[in-house]
């Protein structure tokens, strides 16, 4: 499995985008060494891709709006 996530420096939020962070267009970095087991890699993966989804939710939410 490839790392895809990349967090923005400036922000902090993670997100899938290699060239710039979509909330502020702040300049992403990998967020991780592999310093990490891999359980507690995808285990963390997981939940972060699992919190982007609901903030995606929540975003297309308030756009409808
Ligand atoms: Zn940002």
């Amino acid at each position: 499995m490839v790392w895809l996530l990349r967090r923005c420096v400036k922000c902090g939020r993670y997100t899938l985008k290699k060239d710039k962070c979509p909330h502020c267009s702040g300049e992403v970095s990998v967020p991780h060494p592999a310093k990490f087991s891999p359980d507690d890699k995808y285990a963390k993966y997981k939940s972060v891709l699992r919190s982007m989804a609901d903030e995606e939710n929540d975003n297309s939410r308030e756009r409808g709006c």
